[in-house]
Parts: structure tokens; sequence; C-alpha cells
């Protein structure tokens, strides 16, 4: 059984989230998705793409047209977004000034054990990782409660990451359409966007420093309790390979987390009890407990 630190967490919030996800294997379809998490697999591809020396518009289109995204104020967003990041002048760091050397992105990594631990982190160098999330509640992840489990897995994955940057961005959220912007076109919605961005960088690239041209928080490694963090995934490994035995009703459903921190992809299953192909899918590949995009699990914080 190989899981992921995804995996992990979305067995201990709610064992039938788990159970749909990871066994029976239904996924929303990306159309289906949440704005903000549309969005954050933009930005991530943007970031991405930045530190390969990668042209993006073009993935840019397409990913719109994949995600269904209709809404022109909507691409005004993401789009601002971009142009802010580049106008502001916040370029790759490839050498960092402790001496870390880039190593590239989406790395894969695997911790070995009787039940293999997996998971890509967003952003390596020689001696520390870097996470990048796009979300409308930045400042979520750099409480260390809530990133403890993504990035304490990451350091149990390599002894020389001695700290975890989180790069949090904000999702714009400027209202258009009413009032004194009843007729705001989208070019002069996105435009808006960018000075309003530019004006407060700090309030959208969270930990922005004007001379580094950096943003993000630092975590140190001794800042996580990582003996404590195998134990837990022993107990969890444990729990899981029981209630697999056990049969489907020990998948549980945790009512409480239902809409905690937000809602739940699968309400509509659990409320109906049906599964509907306009709204999921149900995926083809072989392995039940896989790393899913971290960004879909995100969407529920
Ligand atoms: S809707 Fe609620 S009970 Fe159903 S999977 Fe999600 S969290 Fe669990």
């Amino acid at each position: 059984m190989i899981l992921s630190h995804s995996s992990r967490e979305s067995f201990t919030r709610c064992r039938q989230a788990f159970y749909l996800s990871r066994i029976k294997r239904i996924g929303i379809r990306s159309s289906m998705l949440p704005l903000p998490v549309k969005l954050g697999a933009i930005w991530d591809k943007y970031m991405e793409s930045r530190y390969l020396g990668i042209k993006f518009m073009d993935k840019f289109w397409s990913m719109i047209d994949e995600y269904g995204i209709e809404s022109d104020m909507d691409v005004a967003k993401i789009y601002a977004l971009i142009q802010a990041h580049r106008t502001l002048e916040i370029e790759p760091q490839y050498e960092t000034a402790d001496g870390g050397m880039f190593r590239g992105c989406q790395h894969k990594f695997e911790i070995p054990g009787e039940f293999p631990i997996i998971g890509y982190i967003d952003r390596v160098y020689s001696d520390h990782i870097v996470e990048t999330k796009l979300t409308a509640r930045p400042d979520f992840y750099f409480q260390i409660h809530n990133i403890t489990s993504q990035i304490g897995t990451y350091f149990l994955s390599n002894p020389e990451y001695k700290y975890a940057v989180i790069e949090s961005t904000r999702v714009p959220g400027l209202r258009t359409g009413a009032g004194k912007y009843s007729d705001e076109s989208p070019d002069a919605y996105r435009d808006r966007i960018i000075g309003e961005i530019i004006s407060k960088p700090s309030y959208y690239f969270l930990g922005f420093n004007r001379d580094t041209r950096t943003f993000g928080k630092k975590f140190w490694r001794n800042e996580i309790n990582l003996e404590e963090l195998t134990q837990d995934y022993f107990y969890v490994n444990q729990e899981i390979a029981r209630a697999m035995e056990d049969g489907d009703n020990a998948f549980y459903k945790n009512r409480k987390a239902c809409y905690v921190p937000g809602p739940c992809f699968y309400l509509p299953v659990c409320d109906t009890g049906c599964v509907s192909e306009g709204i999921f899918e149900v995926r083809e590949d072989k392995p039940i407990i896989k790393e899913e995009s971290e960004e879909v699990e995100d969407a529920a914080s």
C-alpha cells in the first residue's frame, strides 16, 4: 500500500472521503472544480514554467479551456496576477543567499517502508524546499499547524532539507459589475487588479520583500516534530489497513467534516447517494492510494 500525505489527511478527516477518492477512484471533473482550485492549478503551472524557462501563455489559454473558465472576469483575475508578478520583478531564484542551489520542480520522492510514502514537491533546492499556494486565505498556510503534515513529510523524505518556504499568494477578489463598476470591461477589470496588486504587493504575495524581490515564509526543520509525524503515519497506516480488511462499512462518514474547513467535493454523493456523471468521473489509474493533486486537497481548505 502506497500512501501520500494527502491520503493520510483525507483518511483522518473523513474515511468516506478517502473511500470515494482513493478506493472507488471517484474524482471531480476538472470543469466542475471550484474556481480557486482551477486558478491555483494555473498559478502552479505558471510558477513552474518561470523556473524551467518555458513559455507559458499557450499553456495558459489551454488550461483556461481545459478547466472551462468561461467568465472573462475570472480569466482577468489570474491573468492580472501573472502580469503583476512579472511587473514586480519577482524573478526565479536559482541560488539562494544561504547557498542553496535549485534542483527542479515537481520533484517526486518516495519514503520506503512497509507502507511507502510518496509525493511531489513544488520546487526543490539542495538545502530546502518551496511550496506554492494560491488561495483566498493565504495566511492559512502561514500557520504551522496547517502545513505540518505536508512539509513534515517532505522533510522526512530528505535529511538535507533544512527549511521550507511557503509562497502563499492571494486570489484577487476585487468586486466588479456593480455601482461605478457596473459597466467595467474585462480589460479594465484586469488593469484595475494589476494596479491594486502593485500598490500593495505584500497583501497579495505574503512576506514580499522589496529588496530581494522574494516572498513567502520560512519554516525550519526543527519547528516540526518529525518523530511524532512518523508515529502518526505508523498508526494511520494500521487504521487504513484494518479498515480495508473490515470492508466498505468501515469507511464511515464524518459529517462534522462536510463543511470544515470548506465544502467537501463529495457532498452531492453523500447527500443523494448518487454519483452524477456530469460532476464526477471514475479514474482509470490502478493504484488505490497514490498522490492526488495537492491543490484539489487544498480546495477544501
Ligand atoms: S460530504 Fe461529508 S461525509 Fe461525505 S465524504 Fe465529504 S466530509 Fe465525508
